[in-house]
Parts: structure tokens; C-alpha cells; sequence
């Protein structure tokens, strides 16, 4: 009997019966740019062994002109096909199932080649498109139906064809994308025309018994986006076409409402699918900030889909599925959202893994196996490098006993917690602790280690993290002025606020302050409400006509940095809009290029050149959010004794201190040990 009776029913599409009604859905990973086939099929092989229902693999372009960008990995020819059949073989081999994402970016294309079907730029785009003839749209069509044959032909399973996020089929069907006069453009049968026609050509070319899925848009959260009766009849169009499963799109890339980040609520786009259920007789699939089996089940269970879809949980865990399956979901290590280590990387051009899991992406050169030599090890300090430094040794075999000063597990993820919008590191800390008591680790809790407490252990690691930087402000001795640890563990704090230090902890205060007491993420009518999102059928593209309407904060705040940039510039690359936005919305002023002057009774004075005046910023309550420095006292005192000693985590670097970085040392130093 299983605690998921929605998720693990078996899915029949007629020709195959899929075992459950989870899909991993696409991600672009850039191993297919790597050339090393053998490690794309290493990755998919490890999620097919972990009992997923389906897999999608990255989008592969149908043709040159509809890559992401020059180079990118597409399915052109006999070459490819060959590559990909080492894909295909080793997921089979292991009891998995494949389709391969057939993506034709349009006018996202970070090309001057781009394709669309108007020459209008995108606004996250430098180049232009071309819009495409009658003679260019055919090739496109007979790319993309070509494209399915070679996939069929490498192996696969199935196909999807991205038909949302903005994408070229999404960019046919609006207004906004779309100003043709002929019979492709115009009236909405004409701009449904291209999708509704490569579906049909599609199925031609494959076959009936392959898994055709097409992801459509259901709420575009653009100006101008499809109306929810366009999506209806767009849907029943690509049903009639020979789609067997329709999956969920939500925004195009460029929408500025936030979609799958961490404040993003769980599910909070399910009910947008729900709405289209009954409408056609194929199965639905549902997506974004899905990633427990808990809300997976509760989603299938509400019957807002027939199947849902989850990705970068697959990063964070291979092993979801049979963990769900088999009483092990505690066992899950969770997807927090955070985009550090997989949309992130994509967009910076580096090969996606996992915060959370850094073998995710690396399962031919992380590998982790039991020793042969059980050694003894102490661990000091339980924050994220120590902890997966601890867990993954123990994991080997090795004895480990596990220090920390606080009286919980966690470090700085504790804080990273009481932001709201960050509630996902909640189900982190209790993962680690999952781990930390699975494994078998000796748990010193309250118990600041010392010299003698660790000597006598085959190996030392030290991970004691960091201290407050000291920014040395005239005046800053003072009760008002505060540490970001206070101020996220809930200290009064006056009606104005000065924030010192615009990084990713300042950033978080500022968050937390300007929502304190209330968190949209855990309440998804007031997150919607403070986006602007409104339902697709009463507005076109669901978005409201009174734009974002967010509660106002409770403090007046300003944000403050030395530098003379944009605050937030050096955030995440997927996320930093995000956090910049949603403190605008909050009446928050952010300013970069000061100098701190003083500390006063209830201001900041600061210049904003250096022959500038003094300035008062008004604050009954300053926050130091000024950086950290290591906190190296043990492993100093350990080397000058002549101990040989491991430093990992923030404890070795505190200018690149990140949970990201912390885990990835912490875990490949132990698979070494
Ligand atoms: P940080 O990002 O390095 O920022 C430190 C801030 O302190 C900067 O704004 C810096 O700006 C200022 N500063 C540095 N030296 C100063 C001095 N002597 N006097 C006054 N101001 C000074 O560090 P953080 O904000 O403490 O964050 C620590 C780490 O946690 C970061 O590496 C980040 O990756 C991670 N983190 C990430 C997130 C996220 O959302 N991804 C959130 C929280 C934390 P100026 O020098 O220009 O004044
Ligand atoms: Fe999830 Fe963050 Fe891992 Fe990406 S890096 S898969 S968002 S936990």
C-alpha cells in the first residue's frame, strides 16, 4: 500500500502503459554540448534506474536557425541519431522511458540567424529575427516533423514539442509576436495554424504508436497573451492533430512575473491546468514548484492534472520515485528552487548540477563508493559544508562524529529560513537531519570543539563557518544598530530602516523586513494579488489590468552599498530581477555609490560622492549586512600545532561563501577520504 495511491497509478496511453504519473520534464543541462554522450546517458541512466514514469530530455533544435544559441545541441542527421542511441540504450537498459524535446527557440534564438514569424525583437534578446517566408515557414515545419522521425529512429520513446515559454509556435499564436497579414497571422485559426500543422506533420512522420507531447501555454502572463478560449481551442486543435499528452507551459521567458523561483509558491500554477481538464479527452500534465510527493499526490488527488510534471527535483534527487515508493520520502534531499547551480549555470554558459546535489550532472566524476579503510572522523560545525562533508564520509563507511556549537543542525541555512520566501530551506535542514541520523553520524550538538576534542581522529575537517564583518562605522556602537542575524531572528525594529551592505544578506533582510509577518509564498492568493496575476479567463495572458498590487511593508527601508553599481547586479542571474522587483514593489530604496559618514541617533549620514554633502538617511534601526569574514580560531590554532586539518566551507573562503560552494567542497572532500 503506498502513502501515494494518485502518483504511482499507471498511466495508459494505448500503445504503452507508463508505471507512474510522474514526468521529469526538460532541462538543459549543456552535457549534449559536451560531445561526452556516455555522461548524458550516465545522467538520464541514473533517473531511469530511480523509477521516474517518463523522462524529457533538454530541447533539441529541429534545425540551425531554431537553436538557442550557435552550437547548441539539436537532431539534424544520422550523426545525432547515433548519439543519442547511447542515450536511449542505456535508459531502456535500465527500465526507463525517453522523449526528446524538440525545441525551436524562434526569435529567443541568441542568434543573428533567428527565425519568427514577425521581425520584432524579443526584450531578453540582442538580435532581431527574420520573419520567415511562406517557403521558410514550410522548412520549419518539415524540420520539426524530421526531427521527430530521427528521434524515433535514435530510440525514443516519444517526442514533446515545446509549444510555450515564448517559444517560436508560442510566438505564432499571439499578437504580440505575431502581425502577419497572410495566412498565418491575423485571425486566430490563422495563428494557431503553424503549432495545430506541426503536430499534424509530427504524427505523419513518427507513426501512431510514439508518445507525442506537446507543451502548450496556458497562461502566458505577457501583454497580449492567448485568451483562455484560444487556449481551449488551441488544445482541442492539437488534440485532433494526434498529441497524445498535453503539458503545462506557465510565461514566457520574458514575463516579469516570477514562475518557479523559490517565493514562488508550491503549485502555484496547478489550478490554470485544473481549469483545462474535461475540455479534451488526452491526459494532462501539470507543472511548476512541484516537488514533494506529498504536493504531487495532492495536485493529481484535487484533479487538476492526469500526471505531473517535475525537473529540477530529478537534479536534487535521481532517486525521487523509488524513495516515494518505497516509505523512503523522508529520504527525498529536496529542489529548493534556487536556480544556483541549474538555471543559473545555463545561463552563464557552465554545465547545470545541483545545490543541493553536486553529482547531479557529474555522475561519471563524483562518484561516491564505499571505503575500503574506515577511518574516524571529526566534523566541526553542522552548517552545509560540514554537514555534507559528515554525511557523505559517513555514507562511505566511515565513523563520523559531528560537532556543533548551536544547539541545532543547519549554520547559516537557519537564517536563510526566516526569510520569507525562503521556507523551502525548512525542508533542507530537516533533510540534512534525516541524513545526519540515516547515516549513522555521532551528533555533538551545543558543544563548541576544542583542540582536544577532535585530536585524537584519523581526520580533522574543519568547518566552522564565518563572523560578522565589522564595517567600522563612526557611531555604530549603539542599541539601534544591529546584526543580520538579529534582525532575521525577529528584534524590534523601528518604522525606518537602513540596511548596510546590499548582498545576498542584505537583500534577504530587506526581504524579510518589508514582509514581515507575512509571506505571500505560503499564501497563494496574496502572491498572486502582489504579482498581478489574474485568472487567464478573465483577462488575456493572465494578467491583471491593475498590475502588481502588493501589501505595503511595514518599514520604511533603504538598502545601501559602497559600490557604484546597481544593487542586487551581482545576484542570481535567473533570480537577482526577481528580488530587485519585488523590493521596488515594496517601496524599498536601494542605492549603491555611498560612503558611510556616521551613525546618528535616527539616521545614517552617508555621501554619495566624495565631495558630495553629507546626507541623512533616516533609520531608528540600522542593519549591518556588511559581509563576513572566516571563522578560522580552530583550524589556526590546530596547524600551529602541527595537525593536519581539512577547511572547507566558509571557514576556508568567506568572499565566496554560498551554500552552493560549501556543499560541492564539503561533499568531494569526503568521496575522497
Ligand atoms: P556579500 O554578498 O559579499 O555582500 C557583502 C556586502 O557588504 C556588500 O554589499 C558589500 O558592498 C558590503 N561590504 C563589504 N565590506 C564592507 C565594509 N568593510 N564596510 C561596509 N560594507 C561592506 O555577502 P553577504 O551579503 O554577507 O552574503 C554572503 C554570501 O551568502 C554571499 O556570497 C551570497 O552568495 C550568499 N547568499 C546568497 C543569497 C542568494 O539569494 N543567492 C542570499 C543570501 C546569501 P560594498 O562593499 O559595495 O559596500
Ligand atoms: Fe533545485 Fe537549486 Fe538544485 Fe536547481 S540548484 S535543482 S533549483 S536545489
Amino acid at each position: 500500500m503506498t502513502d501515494y495511491p494518485h502518483l504511482f497509478a499507471p498511466l495508459d496511453l494505448g500503445h504503452v502503459t507508463l508505471p507512474n504519473r510522474v514526468l521529469m520534464g526538460s532541462m538543459h543541462t549543456g552535457l549534449e554540448e559536451t560531445g561526452d554522450w556516455g555522461r548524458v546517458a550516465a545522467f538520464y541512466a541514473e533517473r531511469a534506474r530511480g523509477q521516474v514514469g517518463l523522462m524529457v530530455t533538454g530541447g533539441m533544435a529541429p534545425n540551425r536557425e531554431g537553436a538557442v544559441l550557435p552550437g547548441a545541441a539539436g537532431m539534424y542527421g544520422p550523426e545525432d541519431v547515433a548519439n543519442h542511441r547511447i542515450v536511449t540504450n542505456a535508459v531502456h537498459a535500465d527500465g526507463g522511458r525517453i522523449a526528446m524535446q524538440i525545441l525551436h527557440a524562434g526569435r529567443y534564438a541568441y542568434s543573428p540567424e533567428a527565425v519568427a514569424p514577425s521581425a520584432i525583437k524579443s526584450p531578453i534578446s540582442p538580435f532581431a529575427p527574420h520573419a520567415l517566408d511562406e517557403e521558410g515557414i514550410e522548412k520549419q515545419i518539415a524540420d520539426i516533423a524530421h526531427a521527430a522521425a530521427l528521434a524515433r529512429e535514435a530510440g525514443y520513446d516519444g517526442i514533446e514539442i515545446m509549444g510555450s515559454e515564448g517559444y517560436f509556435l508560442n510566438q505564432f499564436l499571439v499578437t504580440r509576436t505575431n502581425k502577419r497579414e497572410d495566412g498565418w497571422g491575423g485571425s486566430y485559426a490563422n495563428r494557431m495554424r503553424l503549432p495545430v500543422e506541426v503536430v499534424r506533420r509530427t504524427r505523419a512522420a513518427v507513426g501512431d504508436d510514439f508518445i507525442l507531447i506537446y507543451r502548450l501555454s496556458m497562461i502566458d502572463l505577457v501583454p497580449e497573451g492567448s485568451s483562455w478560449e484560444e487556449v481551449i481551442q488551441l488544445a482541442r486543435a492539437i488534440e485532433a492533430a494526434g498529441a497524445s499528452i498535453l503539458n503545462t507551459g506557465i510565461g514566457w521567458h520574458e514575463a516579469r512575473v516570477p514562475t518557479i523561483a523559490t517565493s514562488v509558491p508550491r503549485r502555484a500554477f496547478t489550478w490554470v491546468t485544473k481549469k483545462l481538464m474535461g475540455e479534451v479527452s488526452i491526459p494532462l500534465i501539470t507543472s511548476n514548484r512541484i516537488n514533494t510527493p506529498e504536493v504531487a499526490e495532492a495536485v493529481l488527488a484535487d484533479g487538476c492534472a492526469d500526471m505531473v510534471s517535475m525537473a529540477r527535483p530529478f537534479l536534487a534527487d535521481a532517486d525521487f520515485v523509488a524513495k516515494a515508493a518505497s516509505g523512503r520520502a523522508a529520504q527525498i534531499a529536496p529542489c529548493i528552487a534556487c536556480n544556483q547551480a541549474c538555471l543559473d549555470h545555463t545561463f552563464s554558459g557552465k554545465i547545470s548540477s545541483c545545490l543541493v546535489n553536486p553529482r547531479a550532472c557529474h555522475e561519471t566524476d563524483l562518484i561516491i563508493t564505499p571505503t575500503n579503510a574506515p577511518k574516524s572522523i571529526a566534523v566541526v560545525g553542522a552548517g552545509p559544508a560540514g554537514l555534507s562533508a559528515a554525511i557523505t564520509a559517513a555514507e562511505r563507511g566511515h565513523a563520523v562524529t559531528l560537532f556543533e556549537r548551536d544547539d541545532v543542525i543547519g549554520g547559516q541555512l537557519n537564517l536563510a529560513r526566516r526569510v520569507p520566501g525562503k521556507e523551502e530551506f525548512d525542508g533542507l535542514v530537516d533533510w540534512f537531519a534525516e541524513e545526519v541520523a540515516r547515516t549513522g553520524i555521532t551528533l555533538r550538538l551545543g558543544q563548541a570543539a576544542t583542540e582536544t576534542d577532535v585530536t585524537g581522529f584519523d581526520e580533522i575537517i574543519v568547518a566552522t563557518g564565518v563572523l560578522p564583518r565589522d564595517p567600522g562605522v563612526p557611531g555604530q556602537d549603539v542599541p539601534h544598530v544591529i546584526g543580520y542575524a538579529d534582525a532575521l531572528r525577529g528584534a524590534p525594529i523601528g518604522q525606518n530602516v537602513a540596511i548596510l551592505g546590499a548582498g545576498g544578506i542584505g537583500f534577504d533582510v530587506a526581504h524579510a523586513l518589508a514582509h514581515r509577518g507575512h509571506s505571500p509564498t505560503t499564501d497563494l492568493p496574496a502572491w498572486l494579488r502582489e504579482w498581478g496575476v489574474s485568472d487567464p479567463a478573465d483577462q488575456r495572458g493572465g494578467l491583471a489590468p491593475t498590475g502588481p498590487r502588493p501589501e505595503p511593508s511595514p518599514h520604511r527601508i533603504t538598502l545601501m552599498q559602497r559600490k557604484a553599481e546597481r544593487p542586487g547586479k551581482r545576484l542570481g542571474k535567473t533570480t537577482g530581477w526577481i528580488h530587485r522587483a519585488s523590493l521596488k514593489m515594496k517601496g524599498v530604496t536601494m542605492i549603491g555609490g555611498v560612503t558611510y559618514d556616521h551613525i546618528g541617533p535616527d539616521y545614517v549620514a552617508v555621501r554619495r560622492s566624495d565631495d558630495g554633502d553629507v546626507e541623512h538617511i533616516p533609520a531608528d534601526t540600522v542593519v549591518l549586512c556588511t559581509g563576513q569574514l572566516s571563522n578560522r580560531r580552530l583550524a589556526d590554532v590546530l596547524t600551529s600545532h602541527g595537525y593536519p586539518v581539512h577547511v572547507i566551507g566558509g571557514a576556508d573562503l568567506a568572499t565566496e561563501l554560498d551554500a552552493k560552494r560549501a556543499i560541492d567542497v564539503g561533499t568531494r572532500l569526503a568521496a575522497a577520504l
